[in-house]
């Protein structure tokens, strides 16, 4: 099932996701949906948030679904180690058009859950690095253009604003 996926600024968005404690059907329903999802909208990640959800699930693929390899599902994931930086820009299903050069690591360790409750520890470079930190950040409750300069955040509200105006955000 497609789920619909919230804009900027639903508060959702903002609001910091609950742990995962039950791992059944249900969870296993919800992660198939934001991958199905996903693909739909040719991302490579999604956060529960984005679909209306605060709790601390997450999925990934760089493929676009090409590659079942590459499909991550990360539950309760937190970033255990980071190593130099990087600045590349970034996109999100929730800010549609907007993309923007954004400060990360350039590589992370995470440790997370799969959607069995088994827990896995993961390295990232490059983009799985910067999806891994992205999508963390969502299940945080912090969004891409809070991780702008004042500057780019600002100029990137008023877009949001003026197709807020014209009714195409
Ligand atoms: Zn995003």
């Amino acid at each position: 099932m497609i789920l619909k996926i919230v804009k900027y600024p639903e508060p959702v968005l903002q609001q910091p996701g609950e742990p995962v404690a039950e791992f059944d059907a249900e969870l296993r329903k919800f992660v198939a949906d934001m991958f199905e999802t996903m693909y739909a909208s040719q991302g490579i990640g999604l956060a529960a948030q984005q679909v209306g959800v605060a709790k601390r699930i997450t999925v990934i693929d760089l493929s676009l679904g090409k590659d079942p390899a590459q499909k991550l599902v990360l539950i309760n994931p937190e970033i255990i180690e980071r190593e130099g930086k990087q600045y590349e820009e970034e996109g999100c299903l929730s800010f549609p058009e907007i993309r923007e050069k954004i400060p990360r690591a350039a590589k992370v360790r995470i440790r997370a859950q799969n959607e069995k409750g088994k827990w896995f520890e993961m390295d990232g470079e490059e983009l799985l690095s910067r999806a891994f930190q992205h999508e963390i950040d969502h299940l945080d409750g912090v969004v891409f253009i809070f991780r702008m300069s004042a500057l780019k955040r600002d100029l990137n509200l008023r877009k949001i604003r003026k197709m807020q105006r014209e009714g195409t955000w």
